[in-house]
């Protein structure tokens, strides 16, 4: 049997195994986390509306009825393609006759590196936990100073970058100070907390039409967050941003103004783009390699003349293809080219609040409610697993409606020694 293997177990990774499920191959499935992570609805972990384990599913649990199916956790280092190995960071190499390399994409500071460790991004769920600890912490100290001074830093949360994930953190961030904090502590206001989000561009929510990214502009004004348009950010450190309209103040800075691909795909040394994306032809393979297909946030693929998103809609439908692609190859049949089905996209922005640009089964733009409710619908949906879209469902039935979170914990290492630090000093 020929062997398939997949790095990544994210979107276009899980996809493109599970279309294999009844294939005469067998599937080697690597990634060097245990768990498949659904990255839009990471924000609701950070900002305490939803638990990891809400969001994560087991891959090895994902694919258990899988039996062509083994799922390797361990990291690759680095590809042979003339050999056709994959070579592993613990366990040796991995030969492979078909090769999906679906490894997403990261954080991009444009060249500032150094401004990841104040401007953390939220791409894993390691992420989105030490950036819960970070905001709730500050409101910690924030009390702790008002008792003992009387006084306390600016609560000020600012949000570097306008695209969706911008805003839906932002969002989130509001409700957090002005709603659902509002009557835990007892000698701070929280509703005097300022979330700022910086734009560069003159619009949020950048590639979206102009009566939704309008729209989205004044849910967010509505749920208290403070844009700044045209504003270019030029120095972060730990307790301030530095921007073309002056210097921010913050208490806590988020970081969701770029991504680059994941490395593996430039080490591989096929052509890339500007953000390291691997050029695939209409198989989705790289030049001169029918046997490796590139998908979801690594590949640059261009239909009707423009690039696809980044998005879990591109991965899964490419992840799919690859696998129909080396079925087809198996029964000796042509291959069929790749077509991305767009079916819209969508925003939140906090709770009650939305924009959706919807293009499948109809087109049409929603604002406010109704685009919510589509969101939340479209997010169970997708949600991986039973248990997950009933725990999700649940947990928002009960924030939605008690304006309570369960999941407010603060638990990260790096948080907790910064705390003690703090306090230690302050002694
Ligand atoms: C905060 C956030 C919010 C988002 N919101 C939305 C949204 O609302 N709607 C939407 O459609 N999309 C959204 N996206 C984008 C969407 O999540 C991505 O487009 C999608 O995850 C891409 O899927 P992928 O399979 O290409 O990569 P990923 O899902 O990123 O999976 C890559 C996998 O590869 C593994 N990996 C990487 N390198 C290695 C290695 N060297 N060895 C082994 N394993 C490796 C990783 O552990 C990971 O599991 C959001 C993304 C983020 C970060």
């Amino acid at each position: 049997m020929k062997n398939v293997v997949i790095i990544g177990g994210g979107f276009a990774g899980i996809r493109a195994a599970k279309a294999l499920a009844s294939a005469s191959v067998s599937v080697f499935l690597v990634d060097r986390k245990n768990h498949h992570t659904f990255q839009p609805l990471l924000y609701q972990v950070a900002t305490a509306t939803l638990s990891p384990a809400d969001i994560a599913q087991p891959i090895r649990a994902i694919l258990q009825k899988q039996k062509n199916t083994c799922v390797i956790m361990d990291e690759v280092t680095s590809i042979d393609i003339e050999e056709k190995k994959v070579h592993l960071k613990n366990e040796g190499a991995l030969p492979y006759d078909y090769l999906v390399l679906a490894t997403g994409a990261t954080h991009s500071y444009f060249g500032h590196n150094e401004w990841e460790q104040f401007a953390p991004g939220l791409k894993t769920i390691e992420d989105a936990l030490r950036l819960r600890g970070r905001i709730f912490s500050v409101f910690e100290e924030a009390e702790r100073d008002m008792v003992r001074t009387n006084t306390h830093k600016p609560l000020n949360f600012v949000v570097i970058g306008g695209g969706p994930t911008g805003v839906e953190v932002a969002g989130a961030l509001a409700d957090t100070c002005h709603v659902y904090l509002r009557d835990e502590f007892r000698h701070i206001d929280t509703t005097k907390a300022r979330v700022i989000l910086l734009e560069a561009m003159s619009k949020v929510l950048g590639p979206y039409p102009d009566d939704l990214s309008s729209s989205a502009f004044q849910q967010l004004n509505e749920c208290g967050v403070e844009i700044m348009i045209n504003t270019q950010v030029t120095d972060v450190q730990e307790s301030y941003v530095m921007t073309s309209a002056g210097k921010i103040d913050a208490a806590v800075i988020i970081w969701a103004a770029g991504v680059q691909a994941s490395p593996l795909g430039k080490d591989l040394g096929f052509p890339v783009d500007r953000r390291g994306c691997v050029m695939v032809d209409q198989f989705l393979n790289p030049p001169a390699h029918p046997e490796i297909f590139i998908c979801g946030d690594l590949a640059h693929f261009e239909q009707d003349g423009k690039q696809l998103p980044g998005v879990a809609q591109t991965a899964m439908q490419m992840g799919v293809h690859a696998a129909e692609v080396i079925k087809q190859d198996l029964e000796s049949k042509p291959r069929k080219p790749f077509k991305f089905f767009d079916k819209g996209d969508m925003a939140t922005i906090g709770r009650m609040r939305a924009v959706a640009n919807i293009r499948w089964p109809f087109n049409a733009h929603a604002k406010g409610f109704a685009a919510w409710v589509s969101w939340l619908i479209i997010h169970i949906f997708f949600l991986i697993g039973l248990r997950n879209r009933f725990l999700v469902f649940w947990q928002w039935i009960w924030t939605f409606s008690s304006c309570q979170r369960g999941a407010q914990l603060i638990t990260d290492n790096e948080v907790l020694c910064k705390h003690e630090a703090q306090l230690a000093s302050k002694k």
